[in-house]
């Protein structure tokens, strides 16, 4: 079977999922955009999602990343960064992302805006939150694996987007901590959303869910959700 008729049936339970989600949430499908998550799969499976109608697709490494946006040179395709980005990265992964959903401090800002404005594009930033503090499970640095503005920070580095010219408040991300039930950390999330959107109307997009919880967030508003094995199956194991 080739990888096109093994996707299909799991691409339309998902879109079945996301359905019912917002049937049962008051909300239209059309509202949440299906992030494929094709990190470590090769770019012929990108090429065989695009024949499933998805057009917007996530990657965590900067290398995988830009090899795929050069095999495929689809311009129709927008590309998700949701891997931590190193500073000195920043102005490669807005040369190739259209959307960086792992923004989270200030001078990552500020070099993203630098390097969009550099190769004359404009880039879509989603602020990571991150909710160790409802967890018992910080490391003793205070500064989580997974990476993330703390809730006191956000309305400070939101007001940095903002003022940039290159770079376009999409809204807030997160990545629950394992330990904490996707209820919490989704309730959580959407409250933080709405302090955003108070102060940025436009910023209204809320990356939130994977292949196990993408339900729970899109009760809680979920506008992107990031499918990754529930559509393309186990990834292999990276050392
Ligand atoms: C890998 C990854 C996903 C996809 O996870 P699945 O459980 O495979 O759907 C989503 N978000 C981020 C940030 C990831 O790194």
């Amino acid at each position: 079977m080739n990888r096109r008729s093994e996707m299909a049936p799991r691409v339309e339970r998902v879109r079945e999922r996301i359905a019912s989600a917002c049937a049962q949430a008051g909300r239209e499908p059309d509202e949440v955009t299906l992030i494929a998550v094709t990190k470590t799969f090769p770019a012929s499976d990108v090429v065989a999602l695009t024949e499933l109608g998805i057009r917007d697709f996530g990657e965590n490494r900067l290398p995988e990343l830009r090899d795929k946006v050069e095999a495929l040179a689809r311009p129709d395709l927008r590309w998700h960064f949701i891997g931590q980005v190193q500073t000195k990265k920043a102005g490669q992964v807005s040369a190739v992302a259209d959307t960086v959903h792992s923004v989270d401090r200030e001078r990552l800002v500020q070099s993203l805006a630098r390097g969009a404005q550099r190769h004359g594009r404009r880039l879509g930033v989603f602020l990571q939150v991150s909710l160790d503090h409802l967890t018992a499970s910080t490391s003793p640095t205070g500064i989580g694996p997974r990476g993330g503005i703390e809730p006191a920070g956000l309305l400070g580095l939101a007001a940095v987007v903002a003022e940039s010219q290159s770079l376009d408040l999409s809204g807030i991300m997160c990545l629950p901590p394992p330990d904490l039930a996707p209820e919490v950390a989704f309730a959580e999330l959407s409250r933080l959303s709405g302090q955003l959107t108070r102060e940025h109307p436009t910023a209204t997009a809320i990356s939130a869910g994977m292949s196990g919880d993408l339900e729970v967030a899109v009760r809680h508003g979920a506008t992107h959700v990031r499918i990754g094995t529930a559509i393309l199956g186990a990834r292999p194991v990276v050392g």
